[in-house]
């Protein structure tokens, strides 16, 4: 349920609701809208629940959420999150660039690379640590070495720095160098590393698992958001179907959706959604046109020779060319009046 405060509700009246909420045997989470706040009431709901809370002092109304996911919900939340992180800003009007290797192999290519993507315009770096690899047989990543990289890198540039964590022991090990923790496709539904996250305080960008439903993925979002931690974006990276011209079927609708049924801001990973690098440049301008709140993209000082995903990976000069289109999609929506759409 959600108890809707009357617009200009004191703090005394908002607390008072979370005490009853909380009475009731229901967790309480108080969220400030620019129009009013609300207070979700999230548990196990009773017949009698709605009337106790609804006389209430400041209390305008309570309602039902509908949404099987609720901190995620736009009935919850109506307006959009921004995430705000050293450079990078997603959400809200906002586009984050976040672009760089897909693993981190040496201080000199990362160092490179976060020169290379900052200039080009690009606001967060990634890079992973902790690869995740098919086989065990693959380059697993420079794990605390490599953190180290990503932290001089974001030092130098003031990039965000967003890499993956795949454990639940490896989460404060790599909050201590990162500024946006990376929940990779294959441990969307790693309910308990997803609570740990949560439990990190730090920005989350969460990717989509590759068999997972839209709802799936919202209640995956739900867990972190639920450890009291609002700074959750969500990641489109391409979903496993029938095809095989494409690494991943890469679906753009996803920003639609996803704007419709959540205030998250929504960013698109067009590499691992292609797999060919010849794909990534169109795709990542497809997503901003879109209204993808931020893209992700892989880029390397020489592809050809990446220890991962090379295959999909941008040049810097490839990269900077990809940006200057992004850019010139996204202020020429801008300038176009939204409303008229719908
Ligand atoms: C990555 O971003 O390098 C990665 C492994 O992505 P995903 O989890 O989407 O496969
Ligand atoms: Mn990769």
């Amino acid at each position: 349920m959600i108890v809707v405060m009357e617009p200009g509700a004191s703090d005394e009246q908002i607390q008072a609701t979370v005490r009853r909420v909380e009475e009731l045997g229901l967790k309480a989470n108080v969220i400030v809208g620019t129009q009013r706040t609300v207070v979700a009431a999230i548990g196990e709901k009773r017949e009698h629940f709605k009337e106790s809370l609804e006389s209430g002092d400041g209390v305008s109304a309570v309602v039902p959420i509908v949404a099987p996911y609720k901190m995620a919900s736009r009935e919850v939340k109506p307006e959009p999150t921004q995430v705000k992180v050293l450079d990078f800003v997603a959400g809200a009007g906002s586009v984050g660039y976040v672009a760089g290797p897909c693993s981190v192999e040496n201080e000199e290519q990362i160092l490179s690379t976060a020169r290379a993507v900052k200039a080009a315009g690009a606001t967060g770096l990634r890079g992973g640590a902790f690869k995740p690899r098919t086989s065990p047989y693959s380059f697993q990543g420079l794990k605390e070495d490599g953190l180290k990289m990503l932290a001089a890198a974001r030092d130098e540039t003031n990039l965000a720095v967003f890499t993956e964590v795949m454990s639940t022991e490896d989460v404060d090990l790599v909050a201590k160098y990162a500024d946006v923790l990376q929940i990779g496709a294959r441990n969307m539904q790693n309910y308990r590393l997803l609570e740990a996250v949560g439990a990190s305080g730090k920005p989350v960008l969460l990717k989509r698992g590759a068999s997972s439903t839209m709802d799936e993925f919202l209640l995956a979002a739900e867990y972190i958001l639920n450890e009291g931690n609002d700074q959750v974006m969500l990641c489109e990276r391409g979903i496993r179907t029938f095809e095989g011209h494409t690494r991943f079927t890469l679906p753009l609708a996803s920003v639609t959706y996803l704007h419709r049924k959540t205030h998250l801001p929504v960013i698109i990973d067009p590499s691992h959604g292609t797999g060919h690098t010849y794909m990534v440049p169109d795709m990542a301008v497809a997503a901003c046109a879109a209204g993808a709140d931020g893209i992700i993209v892989e880029v390397h000082p020489d592809p050809s020779k990446a220890m991962s995903d090379g295959y999909q990976s941008l040049t810097f000069d490839g990269f900077a060319k990809t940006m200057t289109r992004c850019k010139a999609v996204v202020d020429a929506l801008r300038a176009i009046d939204q409303e008229d759409l719908v």
